[in-house]
């Protein structure tokens, strides 16, 4: 398979006409000022001269901000400066993440020209009541008709939710998930709801009115929608915030379940609910093959299902097959 790089370029809060409860893009892109064009120049040749792999993908992606909300000169800026690197083909492309209502035709149009090819809405959440807790300020609909003018223009289409918002429970949550799948994305992203300092929403954690899930919770919620998600392949290319700096050194994180391995542990859980279903023999010894891509996670976070078989076996050994897709695996007893 080819490899695939992304150069990534945060634009924290430029032009966002709203703010989100949950949401200070500044404290999460771990910086404080945009970058200028002549940084953002910089990064792409820094990155470039890392990257030297034959046939290997090279992407420019524009996060953090709402790329489309920007002035049409300002959108311009930005996109000018990958232009010359997609002309002698270091680039290939170039990806962006925007909000729904801030999608239209014209819109659509204008960065097909400067070689745009996905553009990743977020979604965060397909019921209005969330929405309008959380400060979103569009609605499920706009997530409808944004996602489908994007595939109309044969974009790839990135849509991002997130669980543990305001209003929302599990049922919301797979609702949510649910009408996500059925718009056909491309790939998606999971991200659980975190208290961040200088938030709505940590006036609303410290004053009681919104209770942050435990990491436990979060996994537990998250666990049904990625499942969904692989078992209609679809490409979940995140679970849980990137580990930044910032958290790591703490002060900016107040409550929610990040953890920076939080995929491998949503997937822990997904395959300890497998394993829990093979009939317990603790005079056996038991191999259990299962696909190369999981053989970690099936194992689990600091081997946690091979400890939990231990208990219910004389011997357990955990074998790898590329033939094995998605979950699936043999049991054999000796
Ligand atoms: S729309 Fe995006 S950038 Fe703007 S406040 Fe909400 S999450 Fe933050």
């Amino acid at each position: 398979m080819a490899l695939h790089f992304t150069i990534p370029i945060f634009i924290p809060h430029l032009a966002c006409p709203f703010q989100c409860v949950f949401c200070n893009q500044k404290h999460i892109s771990g910086t404080t000022t945009p970058m200028s064009l002549t940084e953002i120049t910089q990064k792409i040749e820094r990155n470039l001269s890392t990257i030297h792999h034959e046939g290997a993908t090279v992407e420019v992606g524009f996060f953090g901000g709402s790329f489309t909300c920007l002035d049409i000169d300002k959108q311009k800026q930005y996109l000018e400066i990958v232009q010359p690197y997609i002309h002698n083909r270091q680039i290939d492309s170039i990806r962006l993440s925007t909000r729904p209502d801030y999608i239209d035709e014209a819109e659509l149009l204008f960065l097909k020209e400067f070689h745009v090819k996905t553009i990743e809405l977020g979604v965060q959440s397909m019921n209005d009541d969330v929405l309008k807790a959380s400060g979103r300020g569009h609605t499920a609909l706009d997530v409808i008709c944004a996602s489908k003018l994007i595939k109309s223009h044969d974009f790839q289409l990135g849509l991002q939710m997130m669980v543990g918002l305001p209003g929302d429970d599990a049922d919301t949550c797979m609702h949510t998930a649910q009408m996500i799948l059925s718009l056909m994305p491309d790939c998606v992203r999971i991200y659980p709801t975190l208290v961040i300092q200088n938030t709505e929403l940590e006036d609303l954690y410290l004053e009681g009115k919104y209770k942050a899930m435990t990491l436990e919770e979060g996994v537990d919620r998250v666990a049904p929608i990625l499942k969904l998600f692989l078992d209609n392949s679809i490409n979940v290319i995140r679970v849980g915030l990137h580990p930044s700096e910032e958290f790591d050194k703490g002060g900016k994180l107040l409550a929610g379940p990040y953890h920076p391995s939080f995929r491998e542990l949503v997937m822990t859980k997904l395959w300890y609910d497998e394993l829990c279903k093979i009939p317990i023999s603790e005079h056996k010894d038991i191999s259990i093959t299962v696909p190369t891509s999981d053989y970690n996670v099936a194992i689990g976070f600091n081997a946690s299902n091979r400890n939990y078989l231990k208990q219910q076996f004389r011997r357990v050994r955990f074998l790898k097959s590329d033939s094995l897709t998605n979950f699936s695996y043999h049991v054999d007893y000796c």
